[in-house]
C-alpha cells in the first residue's frame, strides 16, 4: 500500500484517529457500508499492510495483528470460548500459554485438559467427549516435542472442536498448520518475524469469517492493539525472514550435530536430527528444522549453569528468534512457575537447556559452544 508520494519503503501511519469529509461518511464507515479506517484500536494503514503481508506468507484468508504473542494466544481462545466449554492442549507449553489454559480459563467455567503431544491414542480418547477448542504448540517450548497436527485436526473435526496452532518455533516458512487442517494459527512476531529483538507483536491467522465474527470484535473492544511503529519494524523484518530462517536452520543443524557427539551431553532434541524421537513426524509436517535446540547435560543444574556461565558469544536470555544466539535454563526461568514434578513429566530436568541459534558465523558459534560444553563436562 503506497501513499500519493510513491515511497518505496512502507510509510508509518503513527496516528490514533481518522477524520471524515462529512457526517454521512462517518456514518457509513461505522455501519460498514464504506471501507476505511475509523480508529487505530480497530485497524490502521500500517497494521493493515502487515496483516496483508502475513496472510500472503501463511496462505491464510485473513490476519489480525496484536500487541504481543500472548495477546494473540489469548484472543484466539477468548474469541471463541464461553463458560461451560472444554479446551484441550498439549502438555509441553510456553509458560504463559500454560498459565492461560490452566489458571485463567478455569476461572471462567471452562474445563481444560492437557494431553501428551505425541500420544495420538490420548488425543483420541480425550476427543471422544465434545470439546470447543484445541490449542497445539508444535514444536513445543522448550523440549521441541511435536504433536501430529493433521491427525489431531481430523479427530477435532469429528468432535466439533476448532484447532489453534502456535507456530512460533517453525515459522510460516517451515510449517503450514492451515494446510494440515487447523482453523487458526497464532504467532509471536516478537521472535523470528522481527528477528532482531526489537519489538513485541503477535498475529492470528485463519479464514475471514471466523476472524471477522469471533476474533475481530474481541480485539476491537478489549484493546490489545499493536503499535503502528512496531508493525512497521516487523514489516521490515519480513523482508529478510526467508534468508534468516535458512541461516538459523543451517547454524542450528551444525550445532545439534556437534552437540550429539560431545561427552557432556545426555540428549539433543532438534527436529531435523535422525535421532530426534519424532523425526518421521517432523519430516512429514515440517519443511525445515528451525533455529531452536533443546539439550540435556549429564551433570544437572551444576553443569547447566557452568555451560551458561562459560559462554561468551551466546547470551543468557529467555528470549528466542533473535539474530543473536541466546541460551536459557527453563527450570529456573521460563518454566520455574510450574512444579518440579510437572516439569519432569514434560521432560524438563535441571540439566535441560534451550538454545536459540542466531545468525553469527558458525565458526564462532562452534568455538563458543564447544568451550562451554568442555567446561560443563
Ligand atoms: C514467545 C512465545 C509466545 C509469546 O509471545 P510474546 O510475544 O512474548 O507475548 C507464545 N508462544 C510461544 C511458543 C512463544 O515462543
Amino acid at each position: 500500500m503506497r501513499s500519493q508520494f510513491g515511497e518505496v519503503g512502507e510509510a508509518i501511519f503513527l496516528n490514533s484517529g481518522f477524520c471524515y469529509d462529512d457526517a454521512e461518511t462517518a456514518e457509513r464507515r461505522f455501519n460498514g457500508e464504506e471501507p476505511g479506517f475509523v480508529y487505530s484500536r480497530y485497524r490502521n494503514p500500517t497494521l493493515a499492510m502487515l496483516e496483508d503481508r502475513l496472510a500472503l506468507l501463511e496462505g491464510a484468508e485473513s490476519c489480525i495483528v496484536v500487541g504481543s504473542g500472548m495477546a494473540a494466544v489469548f484472543a484466539s481462545l477468548m474469541g471463541i470460548l464461553k463458560a461451560g466449554d472444554r479446551v484441550l492442549a498439549n502438555k509441553v507449553l510456553f509458560g504463559s500459554c500454560h498459565y492461560i489454559i490452566n489458571e485463567i480459563l478455569p476461572r471462567f467455567g471452562i474445563k481444560t485438559e492437557l494431553i501428551e503431544g505425541d500420544d495420538i491414542a490420548g488425543w483420541e480418547k480425550a476427543l471422544s467427549t465434545p470439546a470447543t477448542a484445541i490449542f497445539i504448540e508444535s514444536p513445543a517450548n522448550p523440549t521441541l516435542q511435536l504433536t501430529d497436527i493433521s491427525a489431531v485436526c481430523k479427530l477435532a473435526k469429528k468432535a466439533g472442536a476448532l484447532v489453534i496452532v502456535d507456530n512460533v518455533f517453525a515459522s510460516p516458512l517451515y510449517q503450514k498448520p492451515l494446510e494440515l487442517g487447523a482453523d487458526m494459527v497464532v504467532y509471536s512476531t516478537t521472535k523470528h518475524m522481527d528477528g532482531q529483538g526489537r519489538t513485541l507483536g503477535g498475529a492470528i491467522l485463519g479464514n475471514k469469517e471466523l476472524l471477522d465474527e469471533k476474533i475481530a470484535p474481541f480485539n476491537r473492544h478489549t484493546g490489545p492493539a499493536l503499535s503502528p511503529f512496531n508493525a512497521w519494524v516487523i514489516l521490515k523484518g519480513l523482508e529478510t525472514l526467508p534468508m534468516r530462517m535458512e541461516r538459523h536452520s543451517s547454524n542450528a543443524q551444525a550445532i545439534a550435530e556437534l552437540m550429539e557427539k560431545h561427552p557432556a551431553i545426555e540428549k539433543v532434541y532438534y527436529p531435523n536430527l535422525p535421532s530426534f524421537p519424532q523425526y518421521t513426524l517432523a519430516k512429514q509436517q515440517m519443511s525445515g528444522g528451525g533455529g531452536l535446540i533443546a539439550f540435556t547435560l549429564k551433570g544437572g543444574k551444576t553443569a547447566a549453569f557452568k555451560f551458561l556461565n562459560t559462554l561468551s558469544i551466546v547470551a543468557i536470555s529467555n528470549n528466542l528468534g533473535d539474530a543473536k544466539s541466546l541460551a536459557t535454563h527453563p527450570a529456573t526461568t521460563t518454566h520455574s512457575n510450574i512444579s518440579a514434578e510437572a516439569r519432569a513429566a514434560i521432560g524438563i530436568t535441571d540439566g535441560t537447556l534451550r538454545l536459540s541459534v542466531g545468525l553469527e558465523s558458525i565458526a564462532d558459534l562452534t568455538r563458543d559452544i564447544s568451550a562451554a560444553l568442555d567446561a560443563a563436562k
